[in-house]
């Protein structure tokens, strides 16, 4: 089985991406949980642009992609798993785990660090909150997180199958949480005990700081719980609140150029952790 999902590596992903988008755009369309505040098409072209961009460089820049590494590691027996014997189950399960609480810190530095918070804001300035959403993030950023965990991969040594599986997972509960899709309360909640909702996400695209700078987790909600992050509901309600950041509110910033340039223009947000911090003494 394993040599069937890692020939087929692209294929398998292209297919659960599409499946999961264009389930999660109907789901949108006939129980949405919000009104929209921009047009649609403007904003789907162009965030769907910026995906489309993102596949492409990162094929053109990255030699390998993740699963190529922990194979790379397991035949040069380099990573904890590769050396310390843990049944396949366990290896497959922890090493999920093990990256999915790695990107949960590396989304809290991208918070804390102002040079890092100037890519990851991209991601922040989308004025609407959908499955577009989901997959809009500069292309600096997404180099960035790939090294950051090819380096993960090296120290963990991974089954290259919990790595591919790993990703498509992030992938799909990417679309899902930040669909604008309507749940009822009673399934949030249980919903929400193994794995991060809509709702629970939205919180993190609030345009206040205090609320952005919760529920960075993309997977399982427990990291949030664990690490004192987690924040049930926005204070002015998921209808009512302001999604987005402050500094870029115009309809205009919601372009590919803009998108790709807003990284390099002045941080007067005040948005990051550190921030809070500074203007808190
Ligand atoms: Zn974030
Ligand atoms: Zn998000």
């Amino acid at each position: 089985m394993d040599a069937f999902f890692l020939s087929h590596e692209v294929s398998v992903r292209l297919g659960i991406f599409f499946g999961i988008f264009a389930t999660m755009a109907g789901w949108e369309f006939l129980a949405p949980r919000r009104a929209l505040q921009q047009r649609r098409p403007v904003r789907w072209a162009n965030n769907l642009a910026l995906t489309f961009l993102n596949s492409i460089l990162v094929r053109a820049i990255l030699p390998v992609a993740a699963i190529g590494v922990a194979v790379f590691a397991a035949e040069r027996g380099m990573g904890v798993f590769n050396f310390v014997h843990v049944p396949y189950p366990w290896a497959m399960v922890l090493s999920v785990l093990a990256l999915d609480v790695a990107i949960y810190l590396q989304h809290l530095m991208f918070h804390a660090v102002p040079l890092f918070w100037r890519l990851h804001r991209v991601h922040h300035a989308d004025l609407d909150f959908d499955v577009t959403t989901g997959a809009r993030f500069h292309p600096v950023e997404i180099v960035l997180s790939m090294l950051i965990k090819f380096a993960v991969i090296l120290v963990l040594g991974p089954p290259a199958l919990a790595v591919l599986l790993f990703e498509i997972l992030l992938n799909a509960t990417s679309m899902f949480n930040h669909g604008n899709v309507r749940l009822p309360a009673g399934i949030d909640r249980l919903l929400r005990l193994i794995v991060v909702t809509p709702d629970m996400h939205r919180v993190h695209h609030s345009v206040d700081p205090r609320e952005t700078n919760t529920n960075f987790g993309f997977n399982v909600p427990w990291w949030d719980r664990l690490f004192g992050t987690y924040r049930a509901q926005p204070q002015a309600g998921h209808a009512a609140m302001t999604i987005g950041v402050e500094q870029f509110r115009t309809p205009r910033e919601l372009w590919l150029d803009r998108m790709l340039l807003q990284p390099f223009r002045a941080d007067t947000s005040g948005y990051t952790i550190g921030r809070q911090h500074e203007s808190a003494q």
